[in-house]
């Protein structure tokens, strides 16, 4: 797995180094033998706005999406919730969820007994378009609106490792998801 190295680190899209790990994402995996076109791209890190650009951005989503749904039997990881790429999904041993977006591509993990108030926060963000945020042990999930949806950024010890943008037409599947994760994690 290629590690985040600052100002080393090129962006497989530009060639450009990345300079601080908040600009940046790691792309997830795909199966190469059904997408060979996007070997070259696997797990690398990309400059989240290179990727915004990216003409086949929807066909590597799509190919990362469907190999979690082809590699991941039921029982070893529970599926809560699937739409267009958004996962949301169990982690048992470490009494937590996991949010996976292969298209944004996002990831992280909430602990269990802190999974309800952070969807609840979240579902308040979008509704009411205010900045917040919630602390989840170390990290921090903060949302401001923007212009065209919400910006996600989460922290650990106070230092900004992700940002992502949330797209207005992708709200309702994140919404969704987190109705959702209250539901489980509440065990209604
Ligand atoms: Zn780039």
């Amino acid at each position: 797995m290629p590690f985040f190295i600052p100002g080393s680190t090129t962006c497989v899209l530009c060639g450009k180094p990345i300079q601080q790990r908040v600009e940046a994402t790691q792309l997830p995996l795909l199966d190469v033998a059904s997408a060979p076109a996007f070997a070259p791209l696997v797990r690398r890190f990309v400059h989240r706005h290179c990727w915004e650009g990216y003409p086949q951005r929807d066909g590597y989503a799509h190919a990362a999406r469907e190999l979690i749904l082809q590699a991941n039997p039921e029982e070893i990881t529970p599926l809560y919730f699937e739409r267009d790429g958004l996962f949301l999904l169990g982690v048992p041993a470490a009494r937590a969820f996991r949010v996976k977006d292969t298209w944004g591509p996002f990831e992280a993990d909430v602990p269990a007994p802190k999974a309800a108030r952070l969807a609840k926060g979240v579902l308040a963000a979008f509704e009411q378009q205010m900045t917040s945020e919630h602390a989840l042990g170390s990290a921090t999930w903060r949302l401001a609106p923007s212009k065209r949806g919400v910006v996600l950024t989460l922290s650990s010890e106070e230092e900004a490792f992700d940002q992502m943008e949330i797209p207005l037409t992708k709200q309702p599947a994140w919404s969704d998801l987190m109705r959702k994760l209250q539901q489980v994690a509440t065990g209604t």
